[in-house]
């Protein structure tokens, strides 16, 4: 604090982003805080569009609300986010000491399938997520669970006549490879409820100590929601009608029809036939789904009890996050996760995407169809992960072009900012665009805004370039861009068979350009651009690339 004071004294006025502006605006945050980090001591005088100016004033008598920003975090945090469990925008602030990273769990793929690009929405939104705290300077512990066992697995695996193990093991590599192929980067940790059985009993056993989970006369084990008292906070469910003693085995149910709910299920021969039972002090049966997130996530990130961040789509809300909360805070008597956040569905036609309606596209598809997965997550990026998402081949189309747009920019800059000078119109139009990037991720992800920024520097540094100006701080400020957004198409290599077929039509043009034969110059071009080859005639000679 005392650090500061100096720079106070001299320094009246001070500037604060917009973000810290924005949620002054909305009530969340004191002025004084607004600026939290540095200048915890500002007040601020005048809002306005843009940044607002703050003035320096003496010390105040009040405590800070914000807790102290970790030493290890090399900036002041200003990401806000919308944490379900209040339904506001948030500014965030990871665990103080000692945890020295944001641990964020999130709920990962049912293998009992290929996962369909509706639960990639999910999971590219919490990749968006993750880039953007690691840019920001955050070391992020990232857990995404794989759901081994559950209803839907059991009945899929004796459907298919074989064991759990087998019948799961190609769909989870499937979902590595869709993950690999869509650029998510990997979680620090794949934990699968099969082999996390040992926290799971534990924690059931925990639960049956404290008195909120009881034997049901089916044998199976049940959590008492009458028990905890805070049932029913992240859904909002209305808990005065809740019927005591009602209870549902199945994993899925509905939020108007809450009961207690299977926390370990008896085993039954369909279980036994596909290995799916397992022996426990309170008898033989399988978890529910629920109670393996709340195993796994607390078993990942011991001996801390809460997490930063939990994430999942909308539909996980009731009832998977809500008996999470309960089963993790009845045992620990911790908070399980500070902020909830929740992506929106993806629609197809405006039906929620699901298998039940059987219009599901998997990332497999699109693959097999060739989406370069750069269109597609500028498609997903050009919608807010809090609104529902449109699907269609000509959103995927556009998303293509613009992804082609950028590459070529991308190629240009490569080509002349190595000729800048780097202090020039398009260095400043980079640090411009970086900073409205940022502004835009930090206000709840707002990637539509961070996108329509990216195409306005695509416009703005293509002008500059043809007026020969060049600068190599855009390239990098491009990169560090991608670094978050990953939105560059994947490049085409070219074999030794194809590079010596692009040579011999270069130098054919060449000669046919010497030659003024332009009407066979231009033929050859065409020819290379039919197999994906754009050309370019520079100084230096005739550059190609694949597009
Ligand atoms: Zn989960």
């Amino acid at each position: 604090m005392s650090a500061t004071a100096p720079f106070l004294n001299t320094a009246p006025l001070l500037i604060v982003t917009d973000v810290g502006a924005r949620l002054v605006r909305r009530g969340l945050l004191e002025p004084a805080d607004a600026a939290a980090g540095g200048w915890l001591r500002a007040r601020a005088l005048v809002f306005r569009r843009g940044p607002v100016v703050c003035e320096a004033a003496p010390a105040p008598a009040r405590a800070l609300t914000l807790p102290p920003v970790h030493p290890t975090f090399p900036a002041p945090m200003t990401l806000a986010l919308h944490n379900t469990l209040t339904r506001r925008v948030e500014p965030f602030q990871p665990l103080p000491l000692p945890h020295a990273r944001v641990t964020m769990y999130t709920c990962g793929p049912t293998v009992w399938n290929y996962a369909h690009i509706g639960n990639f929405r999910t999971f590219l939104f919490e990749d968006l997520l993750r880039r953007f705290l690691e840019y920001s300077g955050y070391q992020v512990f990232h857990i995404m669970n794989l759901t081994d066992v559950d209803d839907r697995t059991i009945k899929a695996a004796a459907a298919a006549g074989q064991r759990l193990d087998e019948y799961t093991a190609p769909f989870i590599r499937a979902f590595y490879e869709d993950r690999d192929y869509l650029r998510i980067r990997p979680a620090h940790a794949y934990p699968r409820a099969t082999q996390s059985i040992p926290a799971m009993v534990r924690l059931v056993e925990r639960l049956l100590e404290r008195g909120v989970a009881y034997r049901g006369d089916d044998g199976s084990i049940y959590f008492a929601i009458a028990k905890f008292p805070g049932y029913g906070r992240l859904s909002r469910l209305d808990t005065r009608e809740l019927k005591i003693g009602a209870r549902v085995a199945s994993d899925e149910y509905a939020k108007d029809d809450p009961r207690d709910f299977a926390l370990w299920k008896k085993a039954e021969p369909i279980d036994e036939q596909v290995g799916a039972a397992w022996d426990a002090p309170f008898g033989r049966g399988r978890p529910g789904w629920h109670l393996e997130c709340s195993a796994m996530s607390l078993e990942a990130i011991r001996p801390a009890q809460t997490l930063d961040i939990h994430a999942g789509g909308v539909d996980l809300i009731f009832p998977h996050h809500e008996d999470e909360i309960a089963q993790s805070e009845a045992a620990t008597g911790r908070p399980f996760a500070r902020f909830w956040v929740h992506g929106e569905f993806l629609n197809v036609r405006g039906t929620k995407m699901s298998k039940r309606f059987g219009n599901f596209l998997t990332a497999r598809d699109l693959r097999e169809q060739g989406v370069d997965a750069a269109a597609l997550r500028l498609l997903f990026w050009q919608t807010h992960y809090r609104q529902p998402l449109d699907f269609s081949d000509e959103a995927l189309d556009a998303a293509t072009e613009g992804v082609r747009r950028l590459s070529e920019f991308r190629d240009r800059l490569s080509g002349d900012g190595r000729r800048g000078t780097g202090d020039g119109r398009l260095a400043e139009l980079a640090a411009r665009f970086e900073a409205d990037v940022r502004t835009a991720l930090d206000d709840d992800l707002n990637a539509p805004r961070a996108c329509a920024a990216l195409f306005e520097f695509v416009r703005a540094g293509n002008r500059e370039l043809d007026r020969g100006t060049g600068s190599g701080a855009a390239r990098e400020a491009l990169d560090r861009v991608m670094g978050v957004l990953d939105v560059l198409p994947t490049r085409r290599t070219a074999d030794a068979e194809l590079e010596r077929w692009i040579e011999a039509r270069i130098a054919a043009r060449d000669k046919a350009r010497k030659a003024k034969d332009f009407k066979e110059a231009d033929r050859l071009r065409a020819e290379l651009r039919a197999r994906g080859v754009e050309i370019e005639d520079t100084p230096a000679g005739t550059k190609w690339r694949l597009t």
